[in-house]
């Protein structure tokens, strides 16, 4: 089954979706357009976006789609709702909502990890939006590098709470919805001569003492979301707070993350096919020396140009999709999708910009928030480098 993309992009003719598929990807515009769009612009000034989308989100069945319905979820493993999920967001510029952290980073954490006593605790606020979540890798000192951490919880045994606690000190930095959220996964260091084996995951939650948020970052682009600098300093974490195995992070963040750079990839194409889509309608229109300015042969050929590039990506995207939807991603393809479709985000909305003129650079254009949201898309999950480093370690050199 097929879903045909509106406008020009209709080249790109997709068969990896069913008619529920395209159903929920209706659902999800409406949702855009009666519980974003109308508020994006605000939440830029704010820096963040309300509760009140994330509660929102959840009353839509947006949260958790493959959480187990007994939580509230939606009881559906297929990737590819939170993919359309995804696609939608990034069509709109609705760069606002962090739900892709939640859903498809923070979500297979909880999934995998969370003992049956966790799971009755945070699966109903997960799905519900009433717990907001982040994951707090990055440090000052330390983000390429995760084994570089410094972040420590000491294990102190028996006291407080029954099975002990934590005591974690560090501080984190560029944290997605560092400001709102209710719960954070961090990554500490629990055994200092054990290497990445030394490296544990903590929920801490809001209000524990000792754990302060800092400033909400200025960013270049993505405005309506927050991102913070995060201090713990003796926040005493209970034990049962541990998420999977003390010493298994450094393996359980591996794992997740092929997940998470395939999304960051499909997130940058359909990205940069909408801005495309739009530009090409511009070129259409605006008219210079007597002309449309897309039939001037430079324009014609940059517009042909990228048109191919994106297409190209596309078919490689949706194959690494139907992989991932069939647990058969590897992470050199998902660190070939998310290089790949962020650096020709960027290059994409780079030119598209330019075939805008002076209208480009005007904040109002949808095409320069493209220009400022899309461009960390070759940074966080993973640079382009590092990715790079993945696919040569893979060729043997
Ligand atoms: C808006 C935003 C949101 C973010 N959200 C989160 C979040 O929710 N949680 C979280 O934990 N982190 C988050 N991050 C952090 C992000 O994942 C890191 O910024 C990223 O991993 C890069 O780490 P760094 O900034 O420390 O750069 P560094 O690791 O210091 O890298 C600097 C430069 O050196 C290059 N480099 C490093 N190592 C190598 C190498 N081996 N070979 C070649 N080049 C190399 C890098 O590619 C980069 O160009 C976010 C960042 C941003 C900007």
């Amino acid at each position: 089954m097929a879903v045909r993309r509106e406008g020009p992009g209709d080249s790109m003719h997709r068969d990896i979706f069913s008619p529920e598929h395209d159903a929920f990807r209706e659902m999800v515009r409406e949702f855009i357009a009666r519980e974003v769009t109308p508020y994006h612009a605000q939440w830029e000034r704010d820096g963040m976006v309300s509760r009140d989308v994330w509660r929102a989100a959840g009353r839509a069945g947006l949260l958790g789609i493959d959480v187990d319905e007994k939580y509230g979820g939606g009881g559906n493993p297929d990737y590819r709702f939170y993919l359309i999920l995804d696609e939608e967001f990034a069509r709109a510029g609705a760069t606002g909502p962090g739900f892709a952290v939640h859903n498809d980073i923070n979500g297979q954490y909880f999934l995998r990890l969370c003992t049956p006593e966790q799971r009755d605790r945070w699966l109903p606020g997960y799905c519900s939006g009433e717990l907001i979540t982040a994951i707090a890798m990055s440090e000052p000192g330390a983000g390429s590098d995760l084994q570089g951490i410094r972040t420590t919880a000491v294990r102190v045994e028996g006291e407080g709470e029954a099975g002990g606690s934590y005591v974690l000190n560090g501080q984190k930095t560029f944290i997605s919805n560092g400001q709102l959220a209710d719960l954070v996964i961090v990554v500490a260091r629990t055994d200092p001569d054990a290497g990445h084996r030394g490296i544990s995951l903590l929920v801490v939650e809001r209000g524990m003492a000792g754990f302060e948020r800092g400033r909400n970052l200025e960013k270049v682009g993505m405005h309506a979301q927050d991102t913070s600098e995060l201090f713990f300093s003796d926040v005493t974490v209970p034990a049962r707070n541990l998420l999977g195995d003390e010493g298994g992070g450094f393996v359980a963040l591996m794992r997740n993350l092929p997940r998470e750079r395939v999304a960051i990839g499909a997130t940058a194409l359909a990205a940069a096919e909408k801005v495309f889509e739009d530009t090409l309608a511009y070129c259409k229109e605006r008219q210079a020396f007597g002309r449309p300015i897309g039939s001037f042969q430079h324009n014609r050929f940059v517009l042909a140009e990228m048109a191919t590039e994106l297409a190209v990506a596309r078919a490689f995207t949706d194959r690494a999709v139907l992989q991932h939807t069939g647990g058969e991603l590897s992470n050199t393809d998902a660190s070939m999708v998310k290089w790949w479709d962020t650096e020709l985000c960027n290059r994409v909305v780079d030119r598209c910009l330019q075939l805008y003129g002076g209208y480009g650079y005007m904040a109002e254009y949808p095409v320069a928030r493209a220009f400022a949201d899309s461009r960390v898309q070759t940074i966080f999950g993973g640079t382009t480098e590092i990715m790079k480093e993945i696919i040569g370690r893979e060729l043997g050199v």
